[in-house]
């Protein structure tokens, strides 16, 4: 006797892998070349500002008394134009992207980078 359309599909549910993931335990690793969060190689940023003034969101904050770098990753669209503006290269885009329950937190969200000032010329022994 055939086995009944519903039988069979339980049956090769049964001995097949599932479907999808056990997600948040099982994820997939982000594809190669995906947009996702904007990172930055500070040291090498000049401070002049290019990213911010093309960044269509206003997600990119750049200071320069003190020098001090600052993106928002909850405003940024991921257009990548602040990468491509960039003159020294040091903002690139990762595919991974922060888990959405991260954006409730600030600190995780907003990425800061501050350059001390450098110390004032005639200390004690200065000149
Ligand atoms: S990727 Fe686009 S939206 Fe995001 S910070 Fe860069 S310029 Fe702004
Ligand atoms: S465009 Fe590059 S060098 Fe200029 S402020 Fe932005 S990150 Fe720094």
């Amino acid at each position: 006797m055939p086995l009944l359309p519903m039988s069979r599909v339980i049956l090769k549910n049964f001995f097949s892998r599932p479907a999808t993931r056990l997600y948040p335990f099982v994820v997939r690793p982000a594809f190669a070349e995906s947009r996702g969060r904007i990172a930055i190689d500070y040291p090498q940023c000049i401070h002049c500002g290019a990213c911010a003034r093309r960044c269509p969101a206003n997600a990119i904050l750049v200071g320069k008394e003190p020098k001090s770098w600052r993106i928002d990753a909850f405003a940024c669209v991921t257009c990548g134009l602040c990468v491509k503006v960039c003159p020294k290269k040091c903002l690139r885009m990762d595919n991974e992207r922060p888990k959405s329950a991260d954006f409730a937190d600030k600190d995780s969200r907003v990425e800061s980078h501050v350059t001390p000032p450098a110390p004032e010329a005639g200390g004690p022994n200065g000149a």
